[in-house]
């Protein structure tokens, strides 16, 4: 089988942030021809079996002194970020003559792959731009949003998302506001995916206590191993799995070791810790992958995107079967969609 690519369906990048804050036009273009450094661009995804996933969009903070805690956008600015961010994916697929599509359901997710195109889902982390009364949810879900993560690792007006601290549990106090209780209830109603990530302890409970749909985390590891405020604890995994949801390992090197270092100087073996603590307490059908391509220091065995076939290899060599690398690598992604989506 390893002469030919397993596809991987990823649950977090962050490329468009990083065309966001390219300078030159035109940066829809060089996605599609190439990039200079960074983690992903077509002919990498190409090169590395990324058949699709999760594209953020993430409002920046504005600038903070270096032992603060990230500050808060405002409505207006986080609004005019995310549009721009929403049309670098609309023009990335105008451009690409069919080789991307932004895709609102499973069934074009699975068309796009059959075809050999990308599957972009619109992601967002961090709400910043929706407003209390729900119009932009309106106008982002029509252009494509399918998935939101109601707080970034910071507070807004829908609840407080963890900051980032090692060591340090999840539980780093109150949770979502009553209008994130709203956004949840919006989002069940929308049947768009509640991201988990970034949450803190508290607003993870509360909203696996309104939601009806699967617990997700997008890109998120095992507290156990990593004991960054970022990754979950055991009873967080257990709610996962009763609620038949889905983590998607992250990349970060920051989240992934022992010793919460972010340094490229990180072995593949870190990463099957995780996927092997992953399945014993999700079971088969919950992990996946959630890269943060673009979004955080990766392990130099990866690299760029490119070299996910070296983490597909690793699984292989630990005795994973084919069959269950294929679900770690995609299909998990998928069936988790459909649960959330068309239930
Ligand atoms: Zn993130």
């Amino acid at each position: 089988m390893t002469d030919s690519l397993v596809p991987v369906f990823d649950g977090h990048n962050d490329v468009l942030l990083r065309l966001f804050r390219e300078t030159e036009p035109g940066a829809e273009q060089r996605f599609l021809a190439g990039l200079e450094g960074g983690h992903l661009d077509l002919p990498r995804m190409r090169a590395g079996g990324m058949v699709g996933g999760l594209f953020a969009i993430f409002v920046p903070s504005p600038p903070s002194a270096p032992d603060e805690q990230p500050r808060v956008p405002s409505q207006e600015e986080a609004q005019a970020t995310t549009l721009k961010m929403a049309s670098i994916l609309l023009r990335i697929e105008r451009a690409s003559a069919g080789k991307l599509r932004i895709c609102r359901d499973v069934a074009a997710i699975r068309a796009a792959v059959a075809e050999g195109a990308v599957a972009a889902v619109m992601h967002i982390e961090g709400a910043e731009a929706i407003d209390p009364e729900f119009h932009m949810l309106e106008v982002l879900q029509a252009a494509g949003l399918r998935s939101i993560g109601p707080v970034w690792s910071r507070p807004n007006i829908f609840g407080h998302g963890v900051p980032f601290k090692f060591p340090s549990p999840p539980d780093t106090g109150p949770g979502l506001t009553d209008l994130g209780k709203e956004l949840v209830r919006q989002c069940n109603a929308r049947r768009i995916l509640i991201d988990l990530s970034h949450m803190n302890e508290q607003g993870f409970w509360e909203v696996a206590a309104i939601s009806d749909a699967p617990l997700v985390a997008s890109h998120s590891n095992v507290h156990a191993l990593s004991e960054s405020s970022r990754n979950l604890t055991a009873r967080q995994l257990a709610a996962i799995r009763e609620r038949r949801g889905l983590v998607g390992l992250n990349f970060a090197t920051g989240f992934l070791r022992h010793d919460g270092k972010m340094t490229a100087d990180t072995e593949l073996e870190c990463m099957i810790r995780h996927l092997d603590a992953l399945l014993e307490a999700l079971g088969e059908d919950g992990v996946a992958i959630g890269s943060d391509f673009d979004g955080a220091t990766i392990p130099q065995p990866i690299g760029d995107v490119a070299g996910l076939p070296n983490l597909v290899q690793a699984m292989l060599e630990h005795q994973y079967g084919e069959a269950l690398v294929r679900k770690i690598a995609a299909e998990n992604w998928l069936g988790l969609l459909e649960r959330t989506w068309a239930p």
